[in-house]
C-alpha cells in the first residue's frame, strides 16, 4: 500500500468509535485502497487488540445484509432465510468478515 493509501485508510478509521463495525468493502470504496490491503491493515489492528472479527450474512440476490451479527463463524446458522427476500443463505456462501472496534486508539 502506498503512503497516501495508508494515510487515507487510517484517516477513515478515525471516524469509528468503540462498538461500531468496519465493513472492509465499504472502506475500500471510500478510500480507494485495494481490498487486499484493507484486509491486511485491519488484520494488523486485530493483532494489536484494537479490533475483533465478527461475521454478517450478505445476500447476493437482493444485495442486503442481515441485521444479526455473529461473534464467531460457528455461530452462524447453517441455513437461514434472507430477512429481506427469503433467499437461502449459508455461512460459506454468504458470510462476510466485518471488524468491530474494541479500542478507540485508532
Ligand atoms: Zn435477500
Amino acid at each position: 500500500m502506498s503512503d497516501t493509501g495508508l494515510d487515507k485508510a487510517l484517516m477513515y478509521l478515525k471516524f469509528f468509535d468503540v462498538g461500531q463495525w468496519i465493513y472492509p468493502g465499504l472502506m475500500s470504496r471510500k478510500t480507494g485502497v485495494e481490498i487486499k490491503h484493507i484486509y491486511s491493515l485491519l488484520d494488523i489492528l486485530v493483532d494489536e487488540g484494537l479490533l475483533i472479527i465478527n461475521y454478517e450474512s450478505y445476500c447476493h440476490i437482493c444485495g442486503k445484509f442481515d441485521i444479526e451479527i455473529y461473534e464467531t463463524f460457528a455461530s452462524i446458522p447453517h441455513e437461514h432465510k434472507c430477512e429481506h427476500c427469503e433467499s437461502t443463505l449459508t455461512p460459506l456462501d454468504n458470510s462476510i468478515v466485518i471488524y468491530k472496534v474494541i479500542n478507540n486508539e485508532l
